[in-house]
């Protein structure tokens, strides 16, 4: 075994179908009196019935979270946490309002309580990203890591077969990258093949049976373990080409994480055999790569970029962006082939 650091996050997980009953002694444990609740408009009712729950120790809702936290949004949600005096905030949805929750506690430090309804991991994490001017910018700091979480995968019932797919291929990518971080460490090691498994078990389940509970159990539990991996270790060339593809051609979050994860796992093969190892056992398949696409295909995935709003005369420019600034990568980053990785994603070939 390799030697190795490991810095445990702090932070409570109370998981279980109706473990949202839990809300207000959590809110109680936290000693907050006044929660701001947040949530996208798609989630307002959500929201109101999180507001419900809490009676006299809500303070009011904020129904505006969009993705990529706008700076603007940011800011309105911060403004109407002083203005209704809220001393924690309530997040109820994905990463776009987590992520709102996070923005409002990094000037504040308000604790954030979030209640995930998506697999992509954000309240795992102590990073943040805020949009300004068209850029995203993200950061780390232990402040926007939620206090509390709670999971309830009855929440994730309404979740869309297709959102609930490459949502939790996003969380897929995570523990992936998470097996072959500069800084991986056993622990990570085991959660993250854990939470691949979770994953792969769950999800084929939800596409046949989406209100199975006990497949969205798995998943959510998948993305749990998936999404602590994120906060714990870096990552590498996958998470920089979705943030490329995300932040320059606005491409959806979680269907562009769905369609380069296979390639750039390919790319990464032989520099991290241990990790193609445990990836492939977690999916049961030969290979790693292959495995991820055909899990994929058989999910319904997209698999294309094309498919997803690349334009095609960009290729080149993206893989000019992937190359521009040195990041930690398993495999040296060679222009040549990222270059044929991104036309591998972009028509949705399976890698070789
Ligand atoms: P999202 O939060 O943008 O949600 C997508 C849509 O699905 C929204 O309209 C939302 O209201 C809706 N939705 C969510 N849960 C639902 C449910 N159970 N039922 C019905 N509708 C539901 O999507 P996401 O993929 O969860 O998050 C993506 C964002 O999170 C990106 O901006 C990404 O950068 C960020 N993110 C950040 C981190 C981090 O560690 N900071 C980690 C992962 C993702």
């Amino acid at each position: 075994m390799h030697s190795f650091t490991y810095t445990q996050l702090p932070g409570r997980v109370v998981f279980g179908v109706g473990a949202l009953e839990e809300l207000p002694r959590e809110i109680e444990r936290l000693g907050a009196k006044r929660a701001l609740v947040l949530s996208t408009p798609e989630q307002r009712a959500q929201a109101e019935d999180i507001a419900r729950r809490l009676g006299s120790r809500a303070a009011g809702i904020f129904a505006r979270a969009v993705m990529h936290v706008p700076i603007e949004t940011a800011r309105e949600a911060r403004d109407e946490a002083k203005r209704v005096g809220a001393d924690c905030a309530v997040t109820i949805g994905g990463g776009s309002t987590t992520g709102l929750g996070k923005a409002i506690a990094l000037e504040s430090e308000l604790p954030i309580l979030a209640v995930p309804t998506t697999y992509a991991g954000s309240e795992m994490t102590p990073i943040f990203g805020i949009t300004e001017g068209g850029m995203k910018k993200t950061g780390r700091d232990p402040r926007v890591l939620p206090k509390t979480v709670i999971y309830d995968p009855a929440l994730t019932l309404a979740l869309p077969v297709g959102l609930s797919v490459t949502s939790g291929m996003n969380a897929v990518a995570h523990a992936a990258e998470g097996l072959y971080a500069q800084d991986a460490n056993p622990i990570m090691s085991m959660l993250a093949e854990e939470g691949i498994r979770a994953l792969a078990r769950g999800l084929p389940r939800v596409v046949k049976s989406p209100q199975d509970l006990d497949a969205r159990s798995d998943c959510l539990y998948g993305a749990w373990l998936c999404g602590a991996v994120l906060g714990a270790v870096g990552m590498a060339l996958h998470h920089k080409l979705c943030h490329v593809l995300g932040g320059t051609w606005n491409l959806p979050h979680a269907e562009t994480h769905t369609i380069v994860l296979p390639h750039a796992i390919a790319y990464n093969a032989l520099a991290a055999a241990e990790a193609m190892k445990r990836i492939a056992r977690a999916i049961e398949a030969p290979n790693a790569a292959q495995g991820l696409y055909d899990l994929e295909q058989s999910l319904g995935a997209p698999l294309a970029l094309k498919d997803i709003g690349m334009p095609a005369g960009e290729l080149d420019r993206a893989a000019d962006l992937a190359c521009a600034a040195p990041y930690w990568n398993p495999r040296p980053i060679e222009r040549a082939a990222i270059r044929k990785l991104l036309d591998d994603a972009y028509f949705g070939r399976r890698p070789a």
